[in-house]
């Protein structure tokens, strides 16, 4: 039978009659700053709306200051007794807003932001966010930004993360839509064929000390990350979303894809995610439950079970 994980205080959901820490992946940090980016862009050279206006228009809570979101996440993790989340500060310039909810709650946050390679700073950013803000790692969007990953720009990124011990390298593959961009009007001049996982392959074995992170099984390009992920055990895959991509395959399911994953890879390579981000929405229970129903209809328990949930994180961010 396997053991209850003891936990001391933190936090617990129960799967299948255990108790099992759920650490999370993947969430978006929907910061002030992210808003006004967004507001910025959308305005171009007349008046940005307010951050109140943009989220009333999407009939969003607005995220308050940094302190009152950071709250706001700690508050939504003890309702669903998640442990730990990964926040993403979402669009380039803005790793300043997980900066400070990871300064305010080390043990419940793993900071990542989002990286622009091309942008003439993109260096000096992924130097002083892994250095002196303390983040545990960057998050890269080739389709979005328009970047091959082979490209110098992304090689001297490679390597800042290795000379200072990123934590983790995401690298958005396969299928990209930005829901909120849609919603917004906002342009989204995505080349997917950037975001293969082929490309990933030469990077992560010249550095196989770096974990790097492919989003929602690849997206699309899941034989191809199932590919990259066999030849390189430092090619994770997070499970978050609600892996919408899958209706390009015909037949497929999620719970194939699980199979698929876990047969190939095991479940040290596969990282519990949801990829919630706004609120009043908050942390997406459904997506949490819908992969509960999905491990235990293949009979995933124990072990392998913790790992998916919480190991494969620890083992990344620390215990
Ligand atoms: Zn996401």
């Amino acid at each position: 039978m396997p053991q209850p994980i003891p936990l001391g205080a933190t936090p617990l959901a129960k799967l299948k009659g255990h108790l099992v820490t759920i650490n999370d992946a993947h969430c978006h940090f929907f910061s002030e700053g992210f808003f006004g980016a967004l507001a910025r862009e959308r305005a171009g050279s007349s008046t940005p709306d307010s951050v109140e206006a943009i989220t009333g228009s999407l009939k969003w809570e607005a995220p308050g200051n940094l302190t009152t979101l950071a709250d706001r996440w700690v508050a939504e993790l003890n309702k669903h007794g998640v442990n730990r989340a990964a926040l993403i500060a979402s669009v380039p310039g803005d790793e300043d807003s997980v900066a400070s909810a990871v300064a305010k709650y080390p043990d419940r946050f793993v900071g990542l932001f989002m990286l622009n390679p091309q942008q003439p700073d993109a260096a000096d950013r992924c130097t002083r966010a892994l250095t002196e803000l303390g983040l545990h790692g960057l998050c890269i969007f080739p389709a979005m930004h328009r970047f091959a990953l082979d490209s110098q720009q992304a090689a001297r990124i490679f390597e800042l993360a290795a000379i200072h011990n990123a934590k983790s390298v995401f690298v958005h593959c396969g299928m990209l839509s930005v829901g909120i961009r849609k919603k917004l009007g906002l342009p989204s001049r995505f080349d997917i064929r950037l975001g293969d996982p082929l490309a990933l392959i030469p990077i992560a074995s010249t550095y196989p000390d770096l974990t790097f992170v492919i989003p929602h099984f690849a997206a699309g390009f899941t034989r191809e990350g199932l590919m990259a992920a066999s030849l390189c055990p430092n090619i994770v895959f997070d499970t978050s979303s609600s892996n919408g991509w899958i209706k390009y395959h015909p037949g497929l399911t999620l719970t194939d894809v699980f199979r698929q994953a876990l047969s190939i890879l095991g479940p040290s390579q596969l990282m519990f995610g949801t990829d919630s981000s706004f609120f009043p929405r908050g942390w997406q229970r459904p997506i949490f439950e819908q992969q509960c129903a999905i491990l235990r209809e293949l009979g995933v328990e124990g072990d392998t079970q913790r790992e998916i949930f919480s190991g494969t994180f620890e083992r990344i961010y620390g215990a």
